[in-house]
């Protein structure tokens, strides 16, 4: 948690030197504190009081990274509680489960089908975001083998979990520069499997079945070196899950207890009676607060839902997803195609877009800068109306590109027409369906 500038204060020299450019200690203090000034300039600051500055302005939750590489994946470091006090930052990860008891060509597939599979919402590409390799076989080489095919295969992240610490060195072996998360460290095996973390540099989860044996076992692990932890609080049942993910992030948000300040895994699929209840567990995870997610089952019927609810949560609240306004050209339209007019919120963008290109019908979609509202939103906001269309009308002199003046504004703004007519003279407003999935019937009926 950030200090304040009276806290820095009591660490300065109190001496008001004015060596750091600042009239005092207590003005440079202030500025430290509002991260415009480095620590670096006082040169009488002592260590202590730098190593006490540089804890305090660590995040409370800290930023571990997975794998390498453009699908390296980023977890922690959050901030608030609730998305809506400012947003939360790094998406979890999702993982999918697979083990080295499978005949090799299954896990290969396996691994192609996650890695090769992606979704696009709302202009922007969604995947799933690596494998984990369990060591259900038990043997240390049969392990090894599967992570060396698993590099082989696949640029995405992965955890590798083993309960012994001979397989986990085994595997990480095979794959240890592709920096997979190991799991996990236990009050048994923490000693080696930290050693192994820090020679490879890579994260390692722990686990524990208490939030103080959690911690405990954390902070051996740290004081062997290890930095980038990842936490199993180990409850696995929905309502047990959901209290100790949500007291680990209060714990580090609200009390700052760094030994709890790390990312959290879950696996929705453990205790789950069928993959339906799985994909609920997972759903809550992401809601509150996992960052790595390791699923059990992957189907497109799965992802698709787990992924569009980790992009909506995962958003900024106060910036909707949006387009850039303009005039989109959809099926090769002619000068005599019909003119659509919305918003440049991504959604109303998407699905009307999705409906005229599905339509087969050409046509011109104006999209006027909303502010990223939806089009009932931004009408009630003041911020889609006919003086809004008219100038955006203009501003993409839309006339050069139609035939014949006709503009075909939502249903759900129908009351905009007669307005519009007035800041469009010679303009014909026409009003279209108040859904998108109405749009094909009525492009099929336009003259
Ligand atoms: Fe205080 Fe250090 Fe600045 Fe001198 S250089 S005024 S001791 S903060």
């Amino acid at each position: 948690m950030a200090l304040s500038g009276l806290e820095i204060y009591k660490l300065l020299p109190k001496t008001n030197c004015k060596e750091c450019g600042q009239p005092t200690c207590l003005a440079f203090a202030m500025k430290l504190a509002a991260k415009q000034a480095d620590l670096s300039a006082c040169p009488y600051v002592s260590e202590q009081s730098k190593a006490a500055l540089a804890a305090a302005s660590a995040p409370p939750i800290r930023l571990v990274t997975i794998g390498t590489g453009d699908k390296k994946l980023e977890v922690g470091n959050e901030t608030v509680l609730f998305r809506h006090d400012k947003t939360f930052f790094h998406k979890p990860g999702l993982f999918v489960r697979l083990t080295d008891k499978m005949p090799m060509a299954e896990f290969e597939a396996a691994v192609a089908k996650v890695k090769d599979y992606s979704i696009e919402r709302v202009g922007i590409t969604m995947r799933v975001d690596g494998i984990a390799i369990e060591n259900a076989s038990g043997d240390a080489a049969t392990f090894a083998g599967f992570a060396a095919a698993a590099v082989a295969k696949t640029d995405q992240p992965f955890v590798l979990m083993a309960a012994t610490p001979a397989a986990m060195a085994a595997a990480l072996e095979k794959a240890g520069t592709a920096i997979p998360l190991i799991y996990a460290a236990t009050a048994e095996n923490w000693k080696e499997m930290a050693d192994l973390a820090a020679k490879y540099k890579a994260p390692l989860a722990v686990r524990a079945d208490s939030l103080q044996a959690l911690a405990e076992l954390a902070e051996q692990v740290k004081g062997a070196g290890v930095e980038d932890i990842v936490l199993d609080p180990g409850m696995r049942d929905l309502h047990g899950s959901l209290v100790a993910l949500t007291q680990l992030r209060r714990l580090a948000l609200k009390s700052n207890f760094r030994p709890l300040g790390y990312p959290i895994i879950t696996f929705p699929g453990e205790g789950a009676d069928s993959v339906q209840d799985e994909t609920v567990r997972a759903a809550q995870h992401i809601a509150k607060y996992a960052g790595v997610i390791v699923l059990d089952h992957f189907e497109p019927a799965i992802a698709y839902p787990l992924l569009t609810l980790r992009q909506n949560i995962y958003t900024d609240p106060q910036k909707p997803i949006q387009v850039s306004p303009g005039v989109y050209e959809i099926n090769a339209p002619k000068p005599e195609s019909p003119l659509l007019v919305t918003t440049n919120f991504s959604l109303t963008y998407f699905s009307v877009a999705g409906e005229v290109e599905g339509s087969g019908k050409p046509a011109w979609l104006l999209i006027v800068d909303s502010e990223g509202m939806s089009v009932l939103t931004s009408w009630a906001a003041g911020k889609f109306d006919a003086e809004k269309i008219a100038r955006s009308v203009k501003q993409f002199d839309v006339a050069s590109k139609i035939a014949r003046q006709k503009i075909v504004i939502p249903g759900l703004v129908a009351g905009l027409s007669g307005e519009l007519e007035e800041e469009l003279p010679g303009w014909e407003i026409r009003v279209g369906p108040r859904e998108a999935i109405d749009i094909p019937a009525y492009l099929k009926a336009w003259s």
